[in-house]
């Protein structure tokens, strides 16, 4: 039915493509393309045989527009699902406006270079107006509305899974759960265990940069700034268990607050454990967690970039890890006048993910949504002209989707409520 092009064949586009392969009736056609090609070639010859999915693959640099441009008008995919790093965001949309092409991606955009002088001077003018202090933020990729509706696209904002099956259950419990939601509390617990002293479970620079920023959470139609880790929470989550939660900044949150009507509190936890935290604190200390270039010894390098050559790679942990991930949003709000709450959540298994696609639960549990964002796109179920992130779109299909190809979802109408 359809052709899409992949840039990126990491961790979680691994999964995304095994899971496009298990969609033939769509994915008829996919070109995997990323900056080293052997990955692809490996994945595509892992693949052929298992799937009707014609495959090709390419080498791109995607930090290059032109490169970009030429790939896709070469290539003529109905769709690129970008599934590179959050730095390639607008050089993937640029070159889809120029083809007339729709785009879809899994995080929004980060500069990798926090020290352009451009750039320096917006996020300081944000950081004040808006009052959190995250590199990303939704507004570069807003900026696109207009030319994406010109252009009669349809660009789709982070479909992995926080953002975007949490923004899913959102607009899910918006339209079948509650009249009015007060609160919302995205909670991320991994209960897997890889058995290394210190790993990330995706690319691991994007990884450290998120949760080594300040926390904050959005109050009352305002940014609450907190100090990183200073909010901490424990919580019993079924199938898992106890563990300690800290609450974060993350992206969801900000469009959240827009489309979500008269919503007054949303916060984000993620479960960490102490090897983990006391890890991070000491690289961060001894300064390994710099994005600065610095000279070592006639070379530059970036440090946060050599350790992420000496950490092991989130693409293969999955025979290693063990235990299950329960990611979901605890509601609270009113309907047909009574106060309500529930609680939207998938478990996940790391052995079941590794058994199915070779990755384990964090790279399975994004790129499954990925594939079905891009299904929905391609299928014209979410069809609208211009830049939109996954709850703006009608949720049952996506979410009866999400049922169907590995991350069935439960609802508990009576939660523990996070303090
Ligand atoms: P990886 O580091 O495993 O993979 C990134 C891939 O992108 C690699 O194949 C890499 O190539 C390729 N790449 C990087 N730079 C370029 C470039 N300039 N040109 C072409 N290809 C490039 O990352 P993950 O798979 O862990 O993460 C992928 C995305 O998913 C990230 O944006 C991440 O933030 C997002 N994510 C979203 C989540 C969610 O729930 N929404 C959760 C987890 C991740 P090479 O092999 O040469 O390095």
């Amino acid at each position: 039915m359809a052709k899409v092009l992949i840039i990126g064949c990491g961790g979680v586009a691994s999964v995304a493509i095994h899971k496009c392969c298990q969609n033939s009736e769509v994915f008829e056609e996919i070109c995997i393309a990323s900056r080293t090609k052997s990955k692809c070639d490996a994945l595509k010859e892992k693949l052929e045989g298992t799937t009707k999915t014609k495959i090709t693959t390419r080498q791109v640099d995607a930090d290059k527009v032109d490169e970009l441009i030429a790939l896709i008008n070469d290539v003529k995919p109905d769709l690129v699902m970008n599934i590179a790093l959050p730095y390639q965001d607008l050089t993937i949309m640029d070159a889809c406006l120029a083809c007339g092409v729709n785009y879809m991606d899994t995080a929004n955009y980060e500069p990798e270079d926090l020290n352009d002088p451009e750039w320096r001077a917006r996020y300081e003018k944000r950081c004040e107006e808006a009052g959190f202090s995250a590199y990303f933020d939704y507004s570069y990729q807003w900026d696109y509305r207009e030319k994406f509706e010109k252009a009669g696209l349809t660009a789709l904002l982070g479909s992995g899974f926080d953002p975007g099956v949490t923004q899913a259950y959102c607009a899910y419990a918006q339209k079948h759960l509650f009249d009015q939601i007060d609160t919302i509390d995205i909670l991320d617990c991994n209960g897997g265990d890889h058995g290394y002293p210190f790993a990330t479970n995706f690319n691991p620079e994007i990884n450290l940069r998120e949760v080594s920023a300040p926390g904050s959470y959005w109050e009352n139609g305002h940014w609450v700034e907190i100090p990183a880790m200073s909010i901490k929470r424990e919580y019993d989550f079924d199938q898992v268990g106890h563990k300690d939660m800290y609450l974060l900044h993350h992206e969801e949150i900000e469009s959240l607050a827009q489309t979500i009507p008269g919503v007054q509190r949303i916060r984000f936890f993620m479960t960490f454990g102490q090897s983990y935290l006391t890890h991070m604190k000491c690289l961060e200390n001894v300064g390994m967690l710099s994005t600065e270039p610095m000279m070592f010894e006639g070379h530059e390098i970036v440090p946060i970039q050599f350790l992420k050559a000496l950490l092991p790679d989130p693409a293969t942990l999955g025979p290693r890890t063990v235990g299950k991930t329960n990611i979901g949003c605890i509601f609270t709000g009113k309907k047909d006048g009574k106060e309500k709450t529930a609680y939207i959540y998938n478990v996940c298994d790391h052995q079941e993910c590794y058994k199915e696609v070779g990755s384990q639960a964090i790279s399975y549990t994004t790129g499954v949504p990925a594939m079905i964002g891009a299904m929905m796109l391609l299928t014209g179920k979410w069809n609208k002209p211009g830049v939109y992130t996954v709850e703006e779109f009608d949720p049952d299909p996506y979410m009866e989707a999400l049922n169907k190809w590995g991350l069935p979802w439960q609802i508990n109408d009576n939660p523990v409520l996070v303090d």
